[in-house]
């Protein structure tokens, strides 16, 4: 009996021992990375404000050079004021973007549903907000999938290095981080976009090109969105496809229908609804083009598929 208690007690210690070896390595870890901080960054990360802040529907993030590498994160939950919601983020108390939430025809108003969001601000200076929307708090504490919709906003980078975001006007939208290389987005999650012209907001919904074996066409001013199988047409380019005989794609648009807005061409921007100005420009970037293999069309739109196309007419 008694050498089972010194046993016990020995055992004990050794695992007193790990617990200690083990607490006493991670103070070392931290104390290495804070190593890298100069002595008035680590001054200034003691003094400072909490970075990010939501009052209502505004969300507050405090920025200044000496964050540079560092990265702040923090998931909230945001009570949607009004039929269609505005989130307003202000960099400084100054505002810097506006992202309106428009309901879907389903669930036309999200006045009082509820937004759970994650805000990371980058060591680079870049945020994505991200998160999904709930009928109520209910439906959030139970992730119940009740008219549940996931929302991305448009990353953007703070004032320290806005260039960044003036190096990505026009691109297609996975160069400006709309989708992810190697991350499938699947069905009900909409992007939210800021117009590079007019700086309005608005909300899109895609399909995965690649998926569906066809390839899309948007319209001149990207009024309507059509795609087309590859057992249609087999000349059309591939998804991913750089070098494009484009002799051979005038040849087969000019086969394709006209639309309410002009025609269908495989290099036709992704406008903004509202001022018109490309927000893809495909024209200018081309490279971007085959990478993009989310057709995109508004909110409460759908692509029409080029054979009930013809049908309508
Ligand atoms: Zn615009």
């Amino acid at each position: 009996m008694g050498t089972f208690l010194i046993i016990g007690i020995l055992f004990f210690l050794a695992l007193l021992l790990v617990f200690y070896l083990l607490t006493s390595n991670n103070l070392n870890i931290s104390t290495k990375n804070t190593d890298r901080l100069s002595d008035i960054q680590k001054d200034f990360l003691e003094k400072r404000k909490k970075r990010i802040e939501v009052v209502r529907n505004e969300i507050y993030i405090q920025n200044y050079h000496l964050y540079s590498g560092i990265s702040d994160r923090e998931t909230k939950i945001i009570t949607l004021e009004g039929t269609i919601p505005e989130i307003k983020i202000f960099e400084n108390d100054q505002l810097i973007k506006t992202f309106r939430i428009e309901p879907k025809n389903d669930n036309p108003n999200l006045n009082g549903q509820i937004f759970e969001c994650e805000i990371p601000v980058h060591g680079n200076f870049s945020v994505q907000i991200e998160g999904a929307i709930y009928v109520d708090m209910e439906h959030l504490l139970y992730k119940k999938d009740v008219n549940k919709e996931y929302v991305r906003f448009q990353p953007f980078h703070l004032s320290h290095r806005k260039e960044n975001d003036e190096k990505l006007l026009g691109r297609g939208m996975i160069a400006r981080g709309l989708h992810y290389f190697g991350h499938l987005d699947g069905g009900n999650i909409r992007l939210i976009c800021v117009c590079d012209h007019c700086h309005e907001s608005f909300s899109v919904d895609f399909y995965h090109a690649g998926f569906s074996d066809a390839q899309y066409f948007y319209s001149t001013h990207s009024k309507e969105t059509t795609m087309i199988s590859f057992d249609t047409f087999r000349e059309m380019p591939n998804h991913y496809q750089q070098d494009i005989d484009e002799n051979k794609l005038e040849e087969l648009e000019k086969r394709l229908p006209k639309t309410q807005d002009g025609e269908f061409k495989y290099y036709n921007p992704f406008c903004c609804p509202h001022c018109l100005a490309p927000f893809n420009d495909y024209q200018k970037f081309k490279e971007d083009r085959p990478k993009d293999i989310y057709a995109h069309f508004y909110l409460n739109q759908s692509p029409v598929s080029y054979e009930t196309f013809f049908d309508r007419k």
